[in-house]
């Protein structure tokens, strides 16, 4: 099930929020017995219907598709079908949220943890990776892919929801041995993650609905715990209304060889009132946070002494002219990975101007691979 929500300004700019619909007992092909998927993924298609519900009153610049899924179980197929289906259309998908098992906070080794939610994220990329080693292996750059950049927006925007609830990256595809409706998005070149809990009780998903030795097996409505599921599903309606009101992010150039400043140019984005450049070290897993550096514009245009390594520029109606050319030193240590990062034009009312997560790498020569 599918629903579209086209954007006002840019309706070829695609963020998908999804969970899948079908459900599981032990055997994958059973489809008599009674399997009632309360968690995988009962929790993420309600996130799903919850987001649709909450959002669908608003409008946005872009659009966002709410997608309940079917045969995942059985192959990911449902999956398959609508990545297939955004790339028949030619969308530019900019992100994937695939929620899958979101909806439950006890393990099945008794510990419990309602304060995390884990996101998954592909490292290489799983498509066009083969064409990329060569400059991967020169240049660096495996850990600033589109899908990790999704998951380092997830955690700073849990930040700022102050909602009880902190992300854990998690710098792989997705558990060890498992797979999920996002990887068909990857394997098409489309950001995307899997969102999930901070623990997992595994008596409690694929299971036929017993009970052995007085422990109750089966994936039923009696372990959610729905004040989490909650959480998680605010989490994800704040990143799709974000995201669907932010521009699209400036594609960055960087040079910086045998030099002891980085140059940084982009060209201007339509929709967009400033620019914030972000730095973080190469064993950093979170964008530097000064908080001048979160500041777009600055008046004068001019670098500034106390920022040390961003040159803050203004865009848009009042210096054009300084886009698009600034440098950045850092005196003594090397540069970390950089990026270019467009506000959205309510920037300066919020505490820290939304980030599109789908920036893409700052490596010159990498090409986008979502187009
Ligand atoms: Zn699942």
């Amino acid at each position: 099930m599918i629903a579209i929500q086209r954007g006002t300004e840019r309706p070829n700019d695609v963020v998908i929020i999804q969970g899948h619909i079908d459900s599981r007992v032990t055997d994958v092909m059973n489809f008599t017995s009674d399997a009632p998927g309360a968690n995988d993924d009962g929790s993420g298609t309600a996130a799903v219907i919850e987001a649709a519900r909450v959002l669908s009153k608003r409008k946005f610049p872009g659009t966002i598709v709410y997608a309940a899924l079917s045969g995942e179980e059985q192959g990911l197929l449902g999956g398959k079908i609508l990545a297939q289906y955004a790339k028949a259309q030619g969308w530019n998908v900019v992100t994937v949220f695939n929620n899958d098992i979101i909806g439950n906070s006890c393990s099945s080794d008794g510990f419990c943890d309602d304060k995390h939610v884990r996101v998954l994220s592909e490292g290489p990329r799983s498509q066009g990776q083969a064409e990329l080693a060569a400059q991967t292996h020169s240049l660096g750059g495996e850990n600033d892919a589109p899908s990790r950049n999704i998951s380092r927006y997830l955690d700073s925007l849990a930040d700022r929801l102050n909602i009880g609830l902190d992300v854990t990256q998690i710098w792989r595809t997705d558990r060890f041995s498992r797979g999920g409706d996002h990887i068909p998005f990857l394997e098409m070149g489309y950001p995307a993650a899997r969102i999930s809990v901070a623990v997992e009780n595994y008596d409690w998903q694929h299971q036929d609905l017993r009970t052995e030795n007085g422990k109750a097996y089966g994936d039923t409505i009696d372990h959610m715990d729905f004040p989490y599921l909650e959480k998680v599903t605010k989490l994800n309606v704040a990143a799709l209304a974000s995201i669907a009101s932010a521009p699209p992010p400036p594609e960055a150039k960087v040079e910086g060889g045998v030099s002891t400043d980085t140059l940084v140019t982009w060209a201007p984005v339509s929709g967009a009132e400033g620019y914030v450049i972000r730095l973080r070290r190469t064993d950093s897993s979170q964008w530097e946070t000064v908080p001048a550096w979160d500041a777009p514009v600055s008046p004068s245009g001019q670098p500034s002494k106390s920022m040390n390594c961003l040159y803050p520029v203004t865009a848009g109606k009042k210096r054009v002219h300084a886009v698009g050319e600034l440098s950045c030193r850092m005196s003594g240590s090397t540069i970390g990975s950089s990026e270019c990062l467009p506000s959205a034009k309510t920037a300066s009312k919020a505490p820290s101007p939304p980030q599109s997560p789908a920036a893409r790498s700052s490596l010159t020569s990498l090409p986008r691979r979502n187009r």
